[in-house]
Formats: C-alpha cells, sequence, structure tokens
C-alpha cells in the first residue's frame, strides 16, 4: 500500500536509518504504519504523545552469549536473544525461535508483530520475542538439553511470571519448553508459570498443542462465512509439516476440506488423495525425519525437491505455516492463476509486500498472521491464567474460550476495516484493531 501521510513516512525514514540492516523488522513495521494513516488523521492526539515513535522502538533488547559442550566434548557458541517489545498491556509474551536464520531483525519483527497480536486476542499480554541461531537439527537430546539450560541461564535473570513470559516457536517445542522450565525452576528456586507450551504433568494447558493450526482455521472459517464461503469440499495447501501446519490440516480437514500438500524446509508432498495426517505426525512428531519420507509409504503420492514450488499446486485456500517470506510476489500470481479465493497465514508475515499487493488486487481474502495465528499466543494466556488460578482446565474448556476468541479476533478486525474505510481488508482491521489499544495505554501511561 502506497503511504502518503507526510508524518508517517518521515517516521517511517527515521526509523530504517536507525535500524539499517534490519529488512523483516523495517518490512513488518512498513506494513503496520501504512495501513494507520487514517487512524492518524483522526487522533492527532497519539501523535502529540509520541506514540508511534515510541511503538517502533523495544522497550529492552538483550544480546547474550550461548556456551554449550556438543557430544565430543568440544565448545560451541550461539547468540541468544530476548527483545521486549512493549509491556504497556500487560508482562511481555511471545516465543522463542531456535534455527540458524536468527537474528535481531527476525527478532525485531517478530516481537513487534506480537504486540499488535497479543492486543488482538482480548487478553492482558504485552509483546515481545526471543530465540538463537542454535540450529536443533541433527543434535542429540543431551546436545538440545545442554543448550537450553544454558540458555536458560541467562535468560532467566530477564523473565518472570509476571515481568516476561517466553514460549515456543520454531524449533522450540514441549521438550525444549521443559529443558528450559527445568532449568529455570532450578536457579529461581520458585515453580511458577514462567513459560508456556509446557507440558501436561508440570502446568501446561490442554489444546496449547493443538491451538495455532485449530485457531487459524476458525478464524478462516469466521472470514470465509462473512463472504458467502466455507471449507466444505475445498482444496488446501498447507506449507510446513510443523506444530502449526499440522494442527491446521487436522482441523480444515474436519471443516470438510481436503488438504493435498504439505512441505518442510527441503521440500513438498502433493498427495491428490488428501494427506494421511497421521503418517504426517509419525514422521514429524515422533520420529523427526524428513517429509519426503511421506512417499515411501504412499507411493502415488509426489515428492518435489524446493519450497516455493508448493504454491504451484490448484487450490482454494492456502494456508502458509513455515515461515517468513514463504510467498513472494511471483508464487502469489501463480496462486491466483490457479483460482486461489483465500490465503490465510499460520506462520508469522509469509506473504512478501508484493504477495500481499496481489492478493489484494486480484479480490483474494486476506487473513494476516497477526489476527488468523493469534490462537497460539492466545491459549498461552489461558495457560498462564490456570497456572495462576491452580487450576487446569479441560480440553473442551480451553476449546471453546479459543474459539470465542478467534471469532472475536475476526469480528475486530471486520469492524476495524469498516469504521476505517476499508472494508473486507482484513489486514489494516487487524493493524488499526491492535494498536488502537495498545497506544490508548501508552498515552494514559504517560511518556515512559
Ligand atoms: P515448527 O518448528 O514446529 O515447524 C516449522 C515448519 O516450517 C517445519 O516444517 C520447518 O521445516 C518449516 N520451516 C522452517 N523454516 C523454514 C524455512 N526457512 N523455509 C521453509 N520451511 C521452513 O514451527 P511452528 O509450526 O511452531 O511455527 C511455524 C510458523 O508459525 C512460524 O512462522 C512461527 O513463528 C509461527 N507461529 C507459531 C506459533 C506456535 O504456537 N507454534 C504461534 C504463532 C505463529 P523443517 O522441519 O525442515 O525445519
Amino acid at each position: 500500500m502506497a503511504i502518503k501521510n507526510a508524518y508517517i513516512l518521515d517516521l517511517l525514514a527515521r526509523t530504517e536509518k536507525r535500524n539499517a540492516n534490519e529488512p523483516e523488522f523495517i518490512q513488518a513495521v512498513t506494513e503496520v504504519l501504512s495501513t494507520l494513516e487514517p487512524v492518524i488523521e483522526q487522533r492527532p492526539d497519539l501523535v502529540e504523545a509520541g506514540v508511534l515513535e515510541r511503538i517502533v522502538e523495544p522497550e529492552r533488547q538483550i544480546i547474550f552469549r550461548v556456551p554449550w559442550t556438543d557430544d565430543n566434548g568440544k565448545p560451541q557458541v550461539n547468540r541468544g536473544y530476548r527483545v521486549q517489545f512493549n509491556s504497556a498491556i500487560g508482562p511481555y509474551k511471545g516465543g522463542v525461535r531456535f534455527h540458524p536464520s536468527v537474528n535481531l531483525s527476525i527478532i525485531k519483527f517478530l516481537g513487534f508483530e506480537q504486540t499488535f497480536k497479543n492486543s488482538l486476542t482480548t487478553l492482558p499480554m504485552g509483546g515481545g520475542k526471543g530465540g538463537s541461531d542454535f540450529d536443533p537439527r541433527g543434535k542429540s537430546d543431551g546436545e538440545i538439553m545442554r543448550f537450553c539450560q544454558s540458555f536458560m541461564t541467562e535468560l532467566c535473570r530477564h523473565i518472570g511470571a509476571d515481568l516476561d513470559v517466553p514460549a515456543g516457536d520454531i524449533g522450540v517445542g514441549a521438550r525444549e519448553v521443559g529443558y528450559m522450565f527445568g532449568q529455570y525452576k532450578r536457579i529461581r528456586n520458585e515453580w511458577v508459570g514462567v513459560l508456556t507450551g509446557k507440558g501436561i504433568p508440570y502446568g501446561g494447558s490442554l489444546a496449547r498443542k493443538q491451538a495455532t493450526g485449530y485457531g487459524l482455521c476458525y478464524f478462516t472459517n469466521e472470514m470465509l462465512k462473512a463472504n458467502g464461503m466455507s471449507f466444505e469440499g475445498k482444496t488446501v495447501l498447507v506449507s510446513g509439516s510443523g506444530n502449526v501446519a499440522i494442527y491446521a490440516c487436522e482441523k480444515a480437514t474436519e471443516y470438510g476440506a481436503k488438504v493435498v500438500a504439505m512441505s518442510d524446509s527441503n521440500g513438498y508432498i502433493y498427495d491428490k488423495n488428501g494427506i494421511d495426517l497421521d503418517l504426517v505426525k509419525q514422521i514429524k512428531e515422533v520420529e523427526r525425519k524428513r517429509i519426503k519420507e511421506y512417499v515411501n509409504v504412499h507411493t502415488d503420492a509426489e515428492y518435489h525437491e524446493g519450497c516455493a514450488g508448493i504454491w504451484t499446486i490448484p487450490c482454494d485456500i492456502a494456508l502458509p505455516c513455515a515461515t517468513q517470506n514463504e510467498i513472494n510476489g511471483e508464487s502469489a500470481s501463480i496462486l491466483v492463476k490457479n483460482g486461489c479465493k483465500v490465503v490465510s497465514e499460520g506462520a508469522n508475515m509469509p506473504s512478501t509486500p508484493e504477495a500481499i499487493d496481489t492478493y489484494l488486487a486480484n479480490g483474494v481474502l486476506y487473513g494476516p498472521a497477526k489476527a488468523a495465528n493469534a490462537g497460539g499466543v492466545a491459549t498461552s494466556g489461558l495457560e498462564m491464567s490456570q497456572n495462576s488460578i491452580r487450576m487446569s482446565w479441560s480440553f473442551e474448556e480451553v476449546d471453546e474460550k479459543l474459539h470465542g476468541i478467534m471469532k472475536s479476533i475476526f469480528k475486530a478486525c471486520d469492524d476495524a476495516s469498516k469504521t476505517y474505510g476499508m472494508p473486507g481488508n482484513y489486514m489494516a482491521g487487524a493493524n488499526i484493531a491492535g494498536f488502537i489499544k495498545v497506544a490508548e495505554a501508552m498515552k494514559a501511561q504517560g511518556n515512559v
């Protein structure tokens, strides 16, 4: 979207200068600011209070050394990050990512997005994100544990149940959260809900594992209904085969859709009969192997090297659930040409700006990540509540609350898009609805 407002253009130029060499962060800031023009024009008080200048600057950024010893007794070093972006409406909250691509730009883009996402959930959570350039792939269980313990040895000084509550993300699942929780408890000598995504026997919430994928489908279902459509009988592509992708595939199938493709960072599988999700779970969750193993069992399915090829398969609905910028302008054009009518994002910022422009120009229903994938953090918020009241809710209770939250997120996006003159633009609606709550809180708390 082209930005016309002089104040926003100037702020963006200053933000780019201050954060040179952080392309993902600038991409996320540009996307949000480009949709806030009508709000800025109607709310000069927020400009006056310096809310925008402050909202693009993290409250705190922590970068630290993570030394650990591999199975051969050799010392290894990685870099750890925690960016505490915004605490206006609650304690910092956001996942931890372990992936070789992790750098400050990626953690800042994720923390910035998280601030608005958490605001949309209706729960009292601020925004934060963390991670490391550590690659868990191919590491032994002992190496993963030693790395997680070292990471937490430093991180535990900066987090707390009422201060900053990390969770999982790419490369960080229940196993890693468990090791980090154990180390926090040992060093700080306190049992508190300082991490979410914990195992069920020690304070985890039922339905947290399913929450992001299920939530994505609950949100998408609302968006489809509002536009006279449904999942029933639709052909769906789901990229990735991790936590979000698996449970998005499960719920879309339950809604009557046929998921025909999934992927990992090496390639994608295409099964015209519909993905056998039990097999994907066995390969990815139990055996921790590559998705290409799928075609050894289903010999009539196809495996192709490379990730982007998945978007060349004709579909009605695309659910990108792997990583940032996985759909570029070219892939978006191919999706549109092949008849795709809906793109709803499970991953964070999976569409490049060119891809988003292509969706909007071609009338594709677009569910932006900060709204569509907010079910994970919303359920993390429910895990925090259960830990605080020393109770565990049933799967059905949590799932019902999650469903209610996703419906209210869609309504907030829809309402804001209409109020600010951009009906059907759920990206603008999500940015505006998420922003206003945080901005009001920041203004009320003064220049801090
Ligand atoms: P997982 O680690 O469980 O799975 C990630 C999946 O994406 C894997 O299939 C992985 O393949 C693939 N992938 C990772 N990096 C790349 C890459 N550079 N190129 C292509 N494929 C890649 O992570 P999650 O499912 O938890 O997270 C997926 C996305 O959803 C991320 O963007 C995350 O930020 C977002 N998200 C996650 C939430 C959660 O609750 N977990 C909440 C909200 C958003 P491989 O196995 O080969 O590495």
